[in-house]
């Protein structure tokens, strides 16, 4: 059984609105239409599956029968109008948006559903603002950054009884298990389906438990995350069963650098790619740069994989209170894979690991 989560105060949310109406404001935006589950959640502290968060004259909550009631009392920031079904969504927008001309969209709906909103409104421009809200959500407030700690602390706690208990003999699957219980025991469940390798399994960054047994001595490697009160923890841990032999301690230690430089490398003002860079160089002048073939990590919050990205490519300049993991990792084909993953914070002079 998942504990009930708790929202954050419901001004959290109606800055956020605030937030969101400036915006318009300053892309003189007639209307915009935010219906995705995950972003109508980030601005109403509602959890519905259906419900429309239009900012038209005023910002106002459109759902359907069955949420209404918990809306008005959930979102009372904002007017809770009236019903909203989707397959009345393009009559009702014709209705409303006679005089619309330009109108924000999250680009990530369907293309279903964007072609319904372009037949009900076709004077409309459109401008997706589904990268502008991303960005207002990397950037964490107080009391986002105070409950994501609560979740990475959580997390950490899980994974230190579970190691407790951890013996051989056990199949990965038998340790997901575990993990998964603990985790519904202090939040919401797992952030994200909980990897659990042993031996050469743990070289497959992504590999999926199964019946494998955990046999002594063999190195072990777990990526979990809990989620509590909606936000997403993300940790890897990598260790043996047993003393672990003088290759596998070289390859931790290049892994361990790799990170340490990248982490005293963050700071405000610098780009996504440069942190990046400082853990892959480390890792390639060691001579495994062929066996680091994913980013370095990425932003998380509401959802375990957000933006900006640890990643090459990533032009993204550091702000105070954004949230990304830092997991560099080194994956030897039929041997074994190292990663080690942290959260950290962006502060106003560097980062702090949480
Ligand atoms: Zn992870
Ligand atoms: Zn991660």
């Amino acid at each position: 059984m998942t504990k009930p989560a708790h929202n954050l105060p419901a001004s959290e949310f109606a800055t956020r609105v605030k937030g969101l109406v400036a915006f318009q404001a300053g892309h003189a935006l007639d209307a915009v239409f935010v219906s995705t589950d995950i972003n109508r959640y980030y601005f109403t502290g509602l959890e519905a599956s259906n419900g429309v968060l239009l900012l038209a004259s005023a910002p106002t909550f459109y759902t359907d029968f069955r949420y209404l009631l918990v809306a008005r009392k959930c979102v009372s920031f904002m007017a809770v109008k009236r019903v909203w079904r989707q397959v009345d969504e393009q009559e009702t927008l014709a209705a409303m948006g006679k005089k619309w001309r330009r109108v924000g969209y999250e680009g990530t709906i369907s293309a279903a559903r964007f072609e319904a909103l372009r037949k009900a409104l076709p004077q409309v421009e459109w401008m997706d603002v589904a990268t502008a809200i991303s960005e207002m959500r990397s950037v964490k407030s107080l009391a986002e950054q105070s409950v994501l700690r609560h979740a990475v602390r959580a997390n950490g706690n899980v994974f230190a009884s579970v190691r407790e208990q951890l013996c051989a003999g056990m199949r990965e699957w038998d340790v997901r298990n575990m993990l998964r219980r603990e985790m519904d025991a202090v939040g919401q469940g797992e952030a994200f389906d909980t990897i659990v390798c042993a031996g050469k399994n743990s070289a497959e960054c992504h590999h999926h438990p199964d019946e494998t047994v955990i046999r002594k001595g063999q190195p072990v490697l777990i990526d979990m995350g809990v989620k509590l009160d909606y936000y997403c923890s993300d940790m890897t841990r990598s260790f043996c069963m047993g003393p672990p032999p003088p290759f596998y301690r070289e390859i931790y230690r290049i892994v361990s650098e790799a990170q340490r430089k990248a982490i005293r490398g963050i700071r405000p003002g610098r780009r996504c790619a440069d942190i990046d860079a400082l853990a892959r160089r480390h890792i390639e002048k060691a001579g495994y740069g062929d066996y680091f073939g994913h980013s370095l990590g990425h932003s998380l919050g509401l959802e375990v994989h957000e933006t900006p990205n640890f990643a090459p490519t990533c032009k993204t300049v550091l702000k105070p209170g954004m949230t990304l993991t830092v997991e560099p990792g080194i994956y030897l084909p039929g041997r074994f894979g190292i990663r080690i993953e942290d959260v950290i914070l962006v502060t106003s002079n560097g980062c702090e690991v949480l």
